[in-house]
């Protein structure tokens, strides 16, 4: 059972999770002979059981949800404090899935056709529903992690889903900045960025009527990319049917971008939203960021919470809208 042990400095958790050190890495194991990649279809009997699927038009599935083998956090334990002289830990409780984003091993998901996009972004949605049925779980994050620099295990398109039973310090900074400039000005931060970039267009790179992308004004990494819903929204899960198509549009246009401009692309990509179990919130907005990964983040990075960025997020936007090739 992994443990959550809490930073008596900071506050912050980490997971302790030692069997997860012993998950297969397929950039290596990739080039040995015999190798079978557990997401591939036919290979159905090497994952844990299936959560959820989606049925493709051959009668085989197009979309799998399914436990993750090596998890970080598992079902089962308990969500009690339980403080011993200095420190305090938790159960590792929570749930850890993968969503087998397609059967094709070597798909990109902005190669794929819009409407399976749109299922991946849907399935998402609709694990998150499920998954708060449980109350003690406080927090969903939805990852993928994209290319050998980005920390990804796999190669075959998956996005990751981690519940726990506690909402992470980062999410909550985050939420609380939005809190502050809520209190101050009377209004969304997200929404504000969202009509401040519409208007002068200097950081958009993709837009639709529900969606827009854009490279932050004060973006920490070069070429990090936030999608962002038009209309206000708290809660990721509450996205309507009808917008996982526009979701999915620009998703596959801001992927698509950063593909072509940055050769060999990693990158990590998180959904921030509420914590699942909080009302509707006036002042806060989910997101998407992507983050490419060009460089390490080092030293400096580490010891301040400063970032160091050396492409512009204007010139940025200017790059991946005309599709030039950069190369640090
Ligand atoms: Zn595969
Ligand atoms: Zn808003
Ligand atoms: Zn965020």
């Amino acid at each position: 059972m992994p443990e959550i042990r809490k930073d008596p400095v900071f506050g912050r958790w980490v997971i302790i999770a030692s069997e997860r050190g012993l998950r297969p890495n397929e950039f290596r194991a990739g080039q040995e002979a015999g190798y079978a990649c557990p997401f591939c279809a036919g290979h159905e009997e090497l994952t844990p059981p299936e959560i959820y699927s989606l049925p493709g038009p051959d009668g085989r599935w197009r979309l799998r949800v399914v436990r993750n083998k090596y998890p970080a956090l598992e079902a089962g334990g308990s969500v009690e404090n339980r403080r011993s002289g200095i420190y305090d830990k938790m159960d590792g409780m929570g749930f850890h899935e993968v969503v087998i984003e397609t059967p094709e091993h070597g798909r990109l998901l902005e190669q794929m056709p819009d409407e399976a996009v749109a299922d991946v972004v849907r399935t998402f949605a609709l694990r998150v529903k499920e998954i708060k049925n449980d109350g003690r779980i406080k927090y969903v994050m939805i990852f993928k992690n994209h290319g050998r620099n980005a920390g990804a295990s796999l190669l075959h398109p998956h996005s990751q889903i981690i519940a726990m039973p506690m909402a992470p310090l980062r999410v909550m900074q985050e939420i609380d900045g939005a809190a502050d400039y809520h209190r101050e000005r009377g209004t969304c931060v997200f929404c504000d960025i969202v009509r401040e970039e519409s208007e002068f267009k200097l950081r958009v790179v993709g837009e639709n009527a529900d969606f827009l992308a854009v490279t932050p004004y004060a973006s920490r990494f070069s070429f990090e990319t936030w999608i962002l819903p038009k209309k206000h929204a708290s809660h990721f899960e509450d996205l309507p049917g009808s917008q996982a198509s526009s979701l999915a549009a620009v998703l596959k246009t801001t992927l698509a971008k950063l593909n072509a401009s940055l050769p060999d692309l990693s990158y990590n990509l998180i959904v921030h939203t509420m914590p699942v179990q909080e009302p509707s919130a006036e002042h806060y907005h989910w997101h998407i960021e992507i983050m490419p990964k060009l460089t390490h983040v080092a030293g400096f990075e580490w010891g301040t919470g400063f970032y160091i960025n050396t492409v512009s997020p204007e010139d940025a936007a200017e790059i991946l809208n005309t599709g030039r090739k950069f190369k640090l």
